[in-house]
């Protein structure tokens, strides 16, 4: 999502820097190029024309600070605009002063509600929270089942009245049962259609008159591109809303609709969903992806991301174990799965500072791949001490993982690489790497 929008504004941003001193002229013809790909990566028409207006007011009328490059200027010009297109600050959910806090989804159907609703909960639970679900989606008759999977998978209750079609009468039931369980947040997850439709929206309204919750938050499908806005200003009229969550934001869409919501709409993007697993949830901070877009990375991103995946246990008994030079193929295996538990590679890499395009990454996430095979072909004692490993031990090793022998022998000699270059590490000698300053 806004890879490519990513791109144009890179090479945007690469000629401008080159330009010693901004001129009108060098800023116009940026600013007509920003304008074009806005409008390829899908984003609304007026709020192209405002957004660009806002810039050249902007950086027209700016005096060029000495000291700083005017090319650096402009960016920052056009980051500041971008945050504050996408919404400002990160806005986040409100916290009622009595619980629990009801938070009512709404969206059309396969947008992604059911979902949410369950990564809602995860996140929630994660920062402490009580969460309890509804499921009032009394039309697609696996809904409830599909609520109930999910909150057993993440222990979060769930509330449903199978074969009932009383969306009403449900939530109400449902609120009592969560207040006795003592719930700090209530996720009702609500029927959609296809099309919006009046039938939708009446059963909507009344759910909200019942149960009045803090929060409605529009569940929509990023890959719909334009009609992600329209769809926002509809449910917005009739309920009026109080923030959208973009889902499907791993897809290849445009993502035009994330930089239009807030201006047509005036509501914010409060999370993303990022695939199918539970765990696949962004808060949405429009500061952060401003940086991606423009190529800046996401280092705050990653670092959470980084920290979720690895337990601080887990990172200090690996340095005692380079300390000590104990470090073994479990240890190394281990390293390997934390590093996919942060997610696909392309991804982690993107959230750098200067890696905003990259090439195919298939290649290294199959070696990836192989490495994890073969160790896990190993007997316990091998992965302690690989250099037990007879030939034939290592052809057996290279069947068992669908590798070739010359594979295993290719890890095992990184891995004696490695395990010399700990060595020298723990014993303060440092190798002298060509580039680096050696002592
Ligand atoms: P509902 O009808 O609105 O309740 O939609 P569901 O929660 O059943 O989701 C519809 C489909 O979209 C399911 O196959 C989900 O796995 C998928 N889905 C939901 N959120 C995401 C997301 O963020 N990324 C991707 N790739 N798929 C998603």
């Amino acid at each position: 999502m806004l890879d490519n929008l990513g791109a144009r504004f890179q090479d945007i941003f690469k000629k401008v820097r080159g330009h010693g001193k901004l001129s009108e002229s060098n800023i116009k013809e940026a600013l007509r190029e920003v304008k074009m790909s806005l409008l390829e990566a899908d984003v609304n028409y007026k709020v192209v024309k405002d957004f660009i207006k806002k810039i050249q007011d902007k950086a027209i009328g700016t005096e060029v600070v000495t000291g700083i490059n005017p090319g650096q200027q402009f960016i920052k010009i056009v980051n500041d605009e971008l945050v504050e297109l996408l919404g400002g600050t990160n806005s986040r959910l409100t916290k009622g002063v009595r619980n629990p806090t009801v938070i009512m989804l709404a969206g059309l159907q396969g947008a992604g509600k059911t979902t949410f609703a369950a990564k809602l909960s995860n996140y929630l639970k994660k920062t402490g929270e009580r969460p309890y679900m509804i499921s009032a989606d009394v039309y697609r008759p696996a809904a409830m089942k599909q609520l109930e999977v999910l909150g057993k998978q993440i222990d979060v209750p769930v509330y449903f009245e199978e074969g009932s079609k009383d969306a009403v009468g449900i939530c109400e039931r449902g609120l009592e049962k969560a207040k006795e369980a003592n719930a700090t947040y209530l996720i009702i997850d609500t029927a959609g259609r296809l099309h919006i439709d009046e039938h939708l929206m009446e059963e909507l309204k009344d759910i909200k008159k019942t149960v009045r919750p803090q929060e409605i938050l529009l569940v929509v499908d990023a890959m719909i591109g334009q009609d992600a806005v329209n769809l926002a200003e509809s449910f917005n009229n009739a309920l009026n809303i109080d923030g959208v969550i973009l889902t499907k934001f791993d897809g290849d869409t445009r993502g035009g609709a994330a930089l239009s919501i807030k201006s047509v709409v005036g509501k914010s993007i409060k999370f993303v969903g990022t695939g199918e697993k539970i765990s696949d949830l962004e808060l949405f901070h429009p500061e952060r992806i401003a940086s991606r877009i423009l190529g800046m990375g996401d280092v705050v991103s990653l670092v959470e991301k980084a920290q979720e995946a690895i337990n601080e246990d887990d990172a200090k008994s690996l340095e005692e174990k380079i300390r000590t030079q104990q470090f073994d193929l479990d240890d190394f295996l281990k390293q390997l799965q934390n590093i996919k538990k942060l997610g696909p590679l392309g991804s982690i890499l993107k959230m750098l500072p200067g890696v905003g395009q990259i090439g195919d990454l298939a290649p290294a996430e199959k070696e990836m791949k192989k490495v994890e095979a073969i160790i896990q072909s190993m007997t316990k004692e091998e992965r302690k001490k690989p250099e037990i490993l007879k030939a034939s031990r290592k052809q057996r090793i290279a069947k068992g993982s669908g590798t070739d022998v010359s594979d295993v022998n290719k890890l095992l000699k990184q891995f004696e690489q490695m395990k010399d270059m700990m060595k020298m590490f723990s014993s303060g000698k440092f190798p002298n790497i060509p580039g680096m300053r050696g002592k």
